[in-house]
């Protein structure tokens, strides 16, 4: 309820400054000031959707985000089935990866960057071109993927994209929809053998976004990157080379098929939106990585 009430004050104060401008601008028309109130009353329901759609009920905790998160990271550590790129003998790749995961969790726009661990893990793995990060911040990415892109903007806005999804919360607010009550009580109580815990586990492996959670993911991609001097759209750019080279493979970025054509849209109209200055891809690096993947 404190997030309705802040976006109510928030209501208030700028109906005080709206009239305060207005007295002190004798200069401008009726029109116009009844422009500027439109605007500003339409960026305040924006705000206020944004509000509503934080405080949407989560059954599970943020120690419960951790938790499954780590399950899902050491059963996929420990399965055999994925083949995880070596740390100390890839030190330059994981710290070049590493040093742009660090540059979107510093972007002051992550609700959880100190509660959850992003971790980092590289899956060896060509024929993959995918990237994903489980609850409580476990990320992992494919080579194929850092092989598929041109450049670091791209990648950035794919891995903003992923630790999106991880930030607010998408995996344990979709279970709470799919679940139901009976059995996330059942696994805040304990179940006594684990069954309920396992069974969510292996949900969550399989669990594919909604549409709305895709988008909210893609606008967390263009909030992060536009702190920073990256092209704040870079994500756009892994969509226009799947359309391009792929045609409609299906991705985990592309699985619950928000358009692709109207992602690569709202990726643009979204920073500029939100003014983000930034627009380096830093190409010339990224190939450099690339040779020696
Ligand atoms: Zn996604």
């Amino acid at each position: 309820m404190s997030a309705l009430f802040m976006a109510l004050a928030g209501f208030l104060l700028s109906c005080d400054s709206t009239s305060d401008h207005a007295q002190n601008s004798d200069e401008k028309t009726f029109g116009d000031q009844f422009d500027q109130a439109i605007e500003e009353g339409g960026k305040l329901i924006d705000e206020l959707s944004e509000q509503v759609d934080a405080i949407e009920i989560n059954g599970f905790t943020i120690a419960d985000d951790k938790k499954m998160g780590k399950e899902l990271y050491e059963k996929i550590m420990n399965s055999g089935e994925y083949k995880v790129l070596d740390r100390s003998a890839n030190a330059k790749l994981y710290g070049y990866v590493e040093g742009i995961k660090q540059r979107i969790l510093h972007s002051g726009k992550l609700k959880h960057k100190n509660d959850f661990e992003w971790t980092l893990t590289i899956i060896d793995d060509d024929e993959t071109i995918n990237a994903f990060c489980a609850p409580g911040g476990y990320i992992f990415v494919y080579t194929g993927i850092l092989k598929f892109l041109d450049n670091e903007a791209e990648f950035a806005g794919v891995m903003a994209h992923e630790i999106g999804h991880a930030d607010r919360r998408h995996g344990t607010r979709q279970l709470t929809k799919s679940l139901g009550i009976d059995l996330i009580l059942s696994f805040l109580l304990g179940d006594g053998n684990g069954q309920v815990a396992r069974q969510i586990t292996s949900g969550l492996l399989n669990l594919r976004y909604s549409r709305k959670y895709e988008r909210e993911a893609d606008k967390c991609s263009v909030k992060y990157l536009c702190q920073t001097d990256y092209n704040a759209a870079g994500a756009a750019g892994f969509f226009e080379k799947i359309l391009q080279t792929k045609g409609d493979q299906s991705l985990e970025l592309l699985s619950t098929h928000p358009d692709p054509k109207e992602r690569i849209r709202n990726f643009k109209s979204e920073k500029e939106a939100c003014n983000c200055s930034g627009n380096h891809s830093f190409g010339q690096r990224y190939q450099k990585m690339k040779m020696n993947l």
